[in-house]
C-alpha cells in the first residue's frame, strides 16, 4: 500500500480523513476515503500500487473483460453498454467530424469499433492483455499496451477519450501530460467520470458503488473537474449527463447495502436521482469535454 502525503492533482498537503468504505464488489477490505482542503479531488488513501492493484481487477464479473456472463446485472450492463456506445459516438461527433481517435482504456474494443464504422481513425491503450487480443483479433482495431504507448506522437490525436477510466489510473500527474502532448491544437479531451456529489452518491453514503475502492483511486466532483481543467490549461466546453448510470449504480449499491429487491429498490433511486439531478446538474455520472487551445 501507498499512501499520499500530498493532493496527486494540486500538490498541496492539507489532506484529511473524510470517511471509510469497503471493496464490496471483491475483496470487502476496507479503505478510507481522504479529501484535498485545496481543489477538493477526494482519493482512496492508502491506495495499491500499480503492481498490488492487478489483485482488485482478479473477477470474472469486471466489465472491462471481454466475453459473455450470465449474471443478471452483466446483462443490464451489456444491454446499457450498446445504446452508451451509440450515444458516445454520437457526443463525439458533434465536436469532431473525423481525424484520429485514441481511447485510454479501450476494454473489449466497442467504442473504438464504432468510432471506426463512423469514419474515424482509430487507436486505443489498454492494460489488460485479453482484452487487448480480443480487439487486435476479433475486431482488427489497434489497441497498444500503456508500456507503448511512447509510439503514439505527439500532437497526433484529434481527440482522446477516457470512458470511466482516468479515477483507475495511476501517476495521474505525468498521464495528463502525456494526454495534451498527443492532442492537436485544438483537440477534445473527452472524460467520464462517477459523480460523488450526485443525489445517488448522497444517498448510498459508503455503500455507494461509484466509489469502488480500491480500484478507484480519485473521486472527482464537478469543481475539481474545472479546477483540473484551469491547471492543466484545458477550456471546459460541456458537461453531458450519463443518466443510465444513476440505475446501474443504485441497483449495485442496494446490493452492497445487503437489502433485498435490488433491482427494484435500484431502479427507484436511480429515477428519484436522475429526477434530483435535473435541477442541479449532479447526475450519477458526467461527461467532460475539454478542449485544448488552438495556440
Ligand atoms: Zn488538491
Amino acid at each position: 500500500m501507498n499512501k499520499h502525503l500530498r493532493c496527486p492533482l494540486c500538490a498541496h498537503e492539507n489532506l484529511t480523513f473524510k470517511f471509510s468504505t469497503k471493496d464490496y464488489f471483491l475483496t470487502g477490505e476496507e479503505f478510507d476515503v481522504h479529501q484535498c482542503g485545496f481543489c477538493g479531488l477526494q482519493i482512496t488513501n492508502p491506495f495499491p500500487d500499480d503492481l498490488a492493484s492487478i489483485a482488485y481487477y482478479q473477477s470474472q464479473n469486471y466489465y472491462s473483460h471481454p466475453g459473455k456472463s450470465l449474471n443478471p446485472l452483466a446483462l443490464i450492463y451489456q444491454l446499457i453498454r450498446r445504446w452508451n456506445v451509440a450515444s458516445k459516438t454520437r457526443l463525439l461527433k458533434k465536436y469532431c467530424d473525423s481525424g484520429n481517435i485514441l481511447d485510454i482504456g479501450a476494454g473489449s474494443g466497442s467504442f473504438l469499433e464504432s468510432c471506426q464504422n463512423a469514419g474515424f481513425s482509430v487507436m486505443g491503450i489498454e492494460k489488460d492483455q485479453n482484452a487487448r487480443n480480443y480487439c487486435s483479433t476479433r475486431l482488427g482495431l489497434h489497441v497498444i499496451s500503456p508500456e507503448h504507448d511512447s509510439q503514439i506522437d505527439e500532437s497526433s490525436q484529434d481527440a482522446i477519450t477516457l470512458w470511466h477510466v482516468l479515477e483507475h489510473i495511476h501517476d495521474l500527474h505525468d498521464n495528463i501530460e502525456k494526454i495534451k502532448l498527443w492532442m492537436k491544437p485544438g483537440a477534445y479531451l473527452v472524460l467520464a467520470l462517477p459523480n460523488p456529489e450526485s443525489p445517488d452518491a448522497l444517498f448510498y453514503g459508503k455503500y455507494w458503488a461509484g466509489w469502488d475502492v480500491p480500484r478507484h483511486l480519485y473521486h472527482f466532483s464537478s469543481d475539481t473537474m474545472r479546477f483540473l481543467g484551469k491547471r492543466n490549461n484545458l477550456r471546459l466546453v460541456n458537461i453531458v449527463p450519463m443518466r443510465w448510470d444513476a440505475f446501474y449504480v443504485s441497483i449495485l449499491s442496494e446490493q452492497y447495502r445487503g437489502k433485498s429487491l435490488t433491482a427494484l429498490r435500484g431502479l427507484y433511486h436511480g429515477l428519484k436521482s436522475n429526477f434530483k439531478a435535473e435541477s442541479c446538474g449532479n447526475f450519477s455520472s458526467l461527461i467532460y469535454v475539454f478542449q485544448k487551445p488552438e495556440n
